[in-house]
């Protein structure tokens, strides 16, 4: 059986078409199937519509979230209720082509346990906002080692992969890089973005930023290494100083004193700040890690547990 996984939030418009749709897809090509929506806290009335969809077709199921936690945490919410041999991780938009999905299930019955949906193209975006998702994902490429520049969420896993994913208890999970990184026989298969059919992007700027951002500490300590490197760079600027003072100490020709003071103050301090920033940034990641608490908390669900 193939399980669906579908994050939903302020889906009301698109849940009955998105599940209609599916779900005939998935019976023309004869696949068993269920579908999971996972209302992650909505404002609207995603969550009766989910209700109301489950009750006239026994193939849906609903989990609702107790609050909004994230399209990571409803992917994984997905997956842990997920009965299915196989998972397939889907966008509530029909953004992801879900004719693809027959693709990728045949590419699983073949035997590949990881089918990556790659992006051909990445649909309609602004000039700054391709710029700021094409430095993302040369950060993430480096740091994952994989490129990432086409990755997105809609993939199909093994329940192999499922239940690696699952065991993994890290709270800043990034779905997108880890499918890659636990390795597995994987392909790919190319999709069109398409335009979203109804309701808005539930991503704003400042949502993005701090998604970037978290995704990229939670796979590289690499900006560690820059306090490191500002301090070698501050080091050196130091030893110029201190040997050119020196030399004109001793010439009779000391340096003017308040400028260079004022200079040195200011750079070496910001040097410090920004070192301490970056330092404070990991360990706030390593506090919320400590802490444990749970990815997701679900409230109801339209099933017997
Ligand atoms: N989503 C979610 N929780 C959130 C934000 C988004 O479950 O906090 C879901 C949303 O319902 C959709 C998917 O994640 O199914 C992708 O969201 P969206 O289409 O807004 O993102 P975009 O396509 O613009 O990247
Ligand atoms: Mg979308």
């Amino acid at each position: 059986m193939l399980s669906v996984v579908i994050p939903a939030y302020n889906e009301e418009e698109m849940i009955p078409k998105t599940s209609q749709t599916i779900d005939k897809i998935l019976k023309e090509a004869g696949i068993e199937h269920e579908l999971l929506f996972i209302n992650d806290g909505s404002k609207d009335n995603t969550w009766t519509v989910i209700e109301d969809e489950a009750s006239k077709n026994p193939l849906v199921k609903g989990v609702c979230f107790s609050r909004n936690f994230g399209k990571e945490s409803a992917i994984f919410a997905g997956l842990y209720e997920s009965k299915g041999d196989c998972a397939v991780v889907i966008d509530c938009d029909l953004q992801h082509p879900p004719e693809k999905i027959v693709e990728m299930y045949r590419l699983w019955e073949q035997g590949y346990e990881i089918v990556e949906g790659v992006k051909a193209s990445r649909g309609k975006e602004s000039g700054l906002h391709r710029f700021a998702a094409k430095s993302f994902y040369n950060i993430m490429t480096d740091a994952v080692g994989f490129d990432m520049s086409r990755a997105s969420d809609f993939k199909l896993l093994d329940r192999k992969a499922v239940n690696v994913l699952l065991n993994m208890n890290e709270k800043n999970a990034f779905f997108r890089a880890l499918s890659s990184w636990i390795g597995f026989k994987s392909t790919e298969v190319e999709y069109d973005v398409r335009e979203r059919e109804a309701g808005i992007s539930k991503w704003s700027t400042r949502a993005l930023i701090k998604y970037a951002v978290t995704n990229i500490s939670s796979f590289t300590s690499a900006p560690l290494q820059i306090v490191t490197l500002l301090g070698v760079l501050v080091f050196g600027l130091g030893l110029y100083s201190i040997i050119e003072a020196l030399i004109r100490y001793f010439m009779g020709t000391a340096k003017e004193g308040f400028t260079t003071v004022i200079i040195l103050q200011c750079l070496t301090s910001s040097a410090i700040m920004l070192g301490l920033g970056i330092i404070g940034f990991y360990i706030s990641k390593i506090y919320e890690e400590v802490k444990g608490r749970p990815k997701f908390i679900i409230d109801r669900t339209t099933y017997e547990k």
